[in-house]
C-alpha cells in the first residue's frame, strides 16, 4: 500500500480494517510533529517490531494550558512527512482539533496520583489533556505496539499505568532519549532558542551527568542531590529553573534517599522556551 497521509478518523479506520484483516501487527507513535532524531528513532523501532507503522501528528490543545505555546508550537506537515516515510512509516493520521473534539465533546481521562509531581505540578491539567488524547488515539489505530520517549519521563509512566489500568491491549514501548552532540535533549521547542540560549541549554544534561557521578562516588541524600543540581544550573545566568526533582520511578513520589530505581528530572526556562530533562538511576 502506498504512504498516506490522512486527516479523518473514517479514513484512518477503513485502511487500518485491511491492515489487520492481512493479520498485520501495527506499531503506533503518537507526535506532535516537528519530527526529529528522537521521533525518527521511534519510528524505525516500530518499524522493525511491527509490519505497519502509523504515527499521529497533531498538536493537541488539551495539554497546553492558558500562556503556553499552543499557538507557536511548530507545524510543517509535508516536511514531516518526508521524514517519518523515510524512516519506516506506513501511514500519517494528522487530523484537525474539530476532528478530535467535535462540539459537545466531554469526556477526560485522567490518571490519579503519578501526575502530582513534576510537570504535573508545574503545568496543571497537562497530563489529563496527554492521557485523553492518547486514548482517543489507541481506540482509532489499535495498535499491537507504541513507542513513546524517555525524554518525556512522567509521560511515558503515566501512559503505562494507564495502559494497565484501563486493560488496553498494547505493549508499551519506552525508547531512550535521542541528544545533540553537545548531550542537549532533541525536542521540537529547540527551534524556539536564539544562539545564546542554546549555547546555556546543555547544562541540563551536563548536571543531571555530575549527579549521576556524585551518586557513583556513594551520594544518596536527595536534597543534597538537588541542592548540587540547582547550583551548577544556576551557573548559567540564561538558566531559570522550574523544577529539579528526584522521585521514586515505581510511584513518581519525592524520595528522600535514592534506593532501587529514581528519576532525576529538571524543567528550566531559557528565555520563554520551557526545556526538560531527566536521566533513571540505580544504586
Ligand atoms: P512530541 O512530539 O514532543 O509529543 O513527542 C512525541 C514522542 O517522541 C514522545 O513519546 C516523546 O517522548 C518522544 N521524544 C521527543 N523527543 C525525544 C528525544 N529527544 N528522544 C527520544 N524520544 C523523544
Amino acid at each position: 500500500m502506498a504512504k498516506k497521509i490522512v486527516h479523518r478518523i473514517y479514513e484512518l479506520r477503513s485502511i487500518l480494517r485491511e491492515i489487520r484483516a492481512a493479520q498485520k501487527t501495527i506499531g503506533f507513535v503518537p507526535t506532535m510533529g516537528y519530527l526529529h532524531e528522537g521521533h525518527l528513532s521511534l519510528i524505525r523501532q516500530a518499524g522493525k517490531d511491527c509490519d505497519f507503522v502509523v504515527i499521529s501528528i497533531f498538536v493537541n490543545p488539551l495539554q497546553f494550558g492558558a500562556g503556553e505555546d499552543y499557538a507557536e508550537y511548530p507545524r510543517a506537515l509535508s516536511r514531516d512527512a518526508k521524514l517519518a516515510f523515510a524512516n519506516g512509516c506506513d501511514l500519517i493520521f494528522a487530523p484537525t482539533v474539530k476532528e478530535m473534539y467535535p462540539q459537545g465533546f466531554a469526556t477526560f481521562v485522567e490518571v490519579e496520583r503519578l501526575s502530582e509531581h513534576l510537570c504535573g505540578a508545574s503545568r496543571p491539567g497537562h497530563f489529563r489533556g496527554v492521557t485523553t488524547v492518547v486514548t482517543k488515539l489507541f481506540n482509532l489505530v489499535e495498535p499491537d505496539h507504541a513507542y513513546f520517549g524517555q525524554k518525556d519521563a512522567q509521560q511515558a509512566f503515566i501512559i503505562k499505568r494507564m495502559v494497565a489500568d484501563l486493560n488496553f491491549d498494547i505493549t508499551i514501548h519506552i525508547l531512550p532519549t535521542v541528544r545533540e552532540t553537545d548531550g542537549l535533549a532533541m525536542s521540537s521547542r529547540n527551534t524556539y532558542l536564539n544562539q545564546k540560549e542554546r549555547q546555556a541549554a546543555p547544562v541540563l544534561y551536563r548536571s543531571l551527568c555530575a549527579a549521576k557521578e556524585k551518586i557513583t562516588q556513594g551520594e544518596r541524600d536527595a536534597a543534597s542531590l538537588i541542592a548540587y543540581i540547582t547550583k551548577l544550573i544556576k551557573q548559567e545566568p540564561l538558566a531559570d529553573i522550574d523544577y529539579v526533582n528526584i522521585v521514586d520511578l515505581e510511584n513518581l513520589q519525592p524520595c528522600k534517599k535514592i534506593s532501587g530505581k529514581a528519576l532525576i528530572a529538571v524543567a528550566v526556562r531559557f528565555g520563554s522556551t520551557r526545556l526538560i530533562d531527566n536521566i533513571i538511576v540505580e544504586v
